[in-house]
């Protein structure tokens, strides 16, 4: 069987003392094993990186610009390959595999633009004869840790403009669905990077904390639940690490009773059970305006639900696939039967979905629940499974009361046709990402994505113009060269304009 290695210094290496099962999720069958970095593992590709540091900071950024060029034609050439080792091992769609992809490569071209985003600032005769300058230097060696829901596009909005800034990275993907990550870099050092600058290692928590324990990482963009989120802004922190965590969420639609409900069903369905829910930026809440609103939700949402069609990732017909695991479908089940047991209705029910050919697959088919109550535990934990659930709210201020409270603020939406009412939403709601009438309000590569609350610890926001900043370090430079022969006295008191 095919164990999943490291990429380190520009070899594909894999210490097989520990490794752990790679699953088909849509058969239950595993299919691979992957090698479960040891602190040792971590610390050599720390070292190759420390190397290559000096050599390519120095490189124009024009030059480290051409290899992200050449990277975008081969993600492009290997589209297909990468979406298949997708659905292997995540599961999801190959549609919705390219479309993460897509996405992914679309930070690839915005790190392409990086001659233009490091310029600096600059100031002449700041005092007689004294100009001044803010340029951005990269930090050194950073460090990437990021989630199985996304094994391409999550990476991708990390590495390419670390690297295009002039640093070396090391990213620790998941361990969950490693190849295709792995096989992205393989892209990135055949586009002529050079060995050293971007590291692969596999592995989990030991990888992690030797990450963040050691001394020569300078930085660490984690993306994954809000526990470990949480876990690696403090370690990093405490570290003297500069930081960004990005974690989980609950997102919430507010539905108000002049949307067009046949506009807000598609966007919902597509929004709420599209990668089986595994998205941080599903929708998993709709918020109702109004029982008359609620109840023409319910019925056309349980019509559009007659016609999912769930299984594995082959077939293009299929709208999505199985959960990442068995223990996350049972997870997810025990989400819906706990609702169920405080009083929920549930609607549509996906709990005992058989799919053909499939019978040992992780799967959850589409459920939608009625009557949620914010007490109720499937509202205040992320279920990061195909479930909707549905919260009565009676008015607009209520449905933004609701928002606001919970702990979590990635991502929301409203479905109105009142644009005074849409505007009124988005200046005030309590959460990083607002849609209105757009279900999915995931940013374009160059703006910057990022939660509130408990989805996000840090200050900058991921990729676009933040992670420019965030992978660089503002040196402001005073300068004055005396003409000749003049030599002034000494000067005690703070230098001001006379
Ligand atoms: P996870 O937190 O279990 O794992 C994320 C990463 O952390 C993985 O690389 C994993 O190996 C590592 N990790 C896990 N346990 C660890 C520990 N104890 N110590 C150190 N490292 C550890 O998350 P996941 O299940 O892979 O991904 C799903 C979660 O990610 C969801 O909560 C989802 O909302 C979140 N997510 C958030 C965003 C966002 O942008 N906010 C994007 C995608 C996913």
């Amino acid at each position: 069987m095919i164990t999943v290695g490291h990429l380190i210094n520009g070899q594909i290496v894999t210490d097989t003392e520990r490794t752990q099962d790679v699953f088909n999720p849509a058969t239950g069958e595993v299919t691979k094993q992957v090698a479960l970095a040891s602190k040792l593992t971590v610390e050599k590709a720390i070292a190759a990186a420390e190397a290559a540091f000096p050599e390519w900071r120095n490189t124009p950024p024009i030059k480290r610009a051409r290899v992200m060029f050449r990277f975008k034609e081969l993600l492009e050439q290997n589209a297909e390959r990468i979406c298949q080792m997708i659905g292997e091992e995540h599961g999801k769609i190959v549609h919705d595999a390219m479309g993460e992809l897509q996405r992914g490569i679309e930070n690839v071209e915005y790190a392409c633009g990086v001659p233009e985003l490091l310029k600096g600032e600059h100031s002449k005769n700041v005092g007689p004869n004294i100009d001044s300058w803010s340029e951005f230097q990269p930090l050194g060696v950073v460090a990437g840790i990021t989630p199985f829901n996304f094994p391409a596009m999550v990476p991708l909005w990390m590495f390419p403009m670390a690297i295009a800034c002039g640093n070396c990275f090391i990213l620790k993907p998941s361990e969950r669905d490693p190849s295709s990550t792995l096989f992205i870099a393989q892209l990135l050092q055949e586009a002529g990077l050079p060995n050293g600058v971007m590291s692969v290692v596999n592995g989990d928590k030991e990888a992690v904390d030797t990450l963040l324990h050691d001394h020569r990482v300078q930085a660490v963009s984690f993306v994954g639940s809000t526990p470990i989120a949480e876990y690696i802004y403090r370690t990093a922190a405490a570290n003297g690490k500069r930081c960004q965590a990005l974690g989980g969420a609950k997102n919430h639609a507010i539905v108000m009773p002049d949307a067009d409900i046949d506009n807000a069903v598609n966007q919902l369905v597509g929004a709420a059970f599209g990668s089986s829910g595994e998205r941080c930026m599903a929708l998993s809440v709709a918020v109702t305006v109004g029982d008359a609103t609620a109840d023409a939700l319910i019925s056309k949402m349980r019509e559009a639900m007659t016609s999912l069609k769930v299984g594995a990732y082959q077939d293009k017909s299929n709208d999505f696939g199985p959960l990442i695991t068995r223990q996350h479908q049972q997870k997810v089940i025990g989400y819906i039967d706990s609702a169920e047991e405080e009083g929920a209705e549930v609607v549509v029910d996906g709990r005992s979905i058989q799919v053909s050919a499939c019978e040992s697959g992780f799967f959850v088919g589409g459920t939608l629940i009625d009557q949620v109550k914010p007490g109720m535990r499937c509202y205040k934990e992320e279920i990061f499974g195909p479930v909707l659930l549905i919260v009565r709210a009676q008015s607009m201020q209520e449905a933004m009361q609701l928002i606001d409270a919970h702990e979590y603020g990635n991502g929301t939406c409203i479905f109105t046709r009142d644009g005074e009412a849409a505007r009124y939403f988005s200046d005030n709601i309590k959460v990083g990402m607002v849609g209105v009438n757009v279900p999915l309000p995931v940013p374009v590569a160059y703006h910057s994505f990022g939660g509130w609350k408990r989805s996000l610890f840090g200050d900058l926001h991921a990729y676009g113009p933040d992670a420019v900043r965030f992978y660089s370090r503002r040196k402001t430079v005073t300068q004055r060269w005396p003409s000749s022969g003049v030599r002034e006295g000494v000067e005690f008191s703070m230098p001001t304009m006379k």
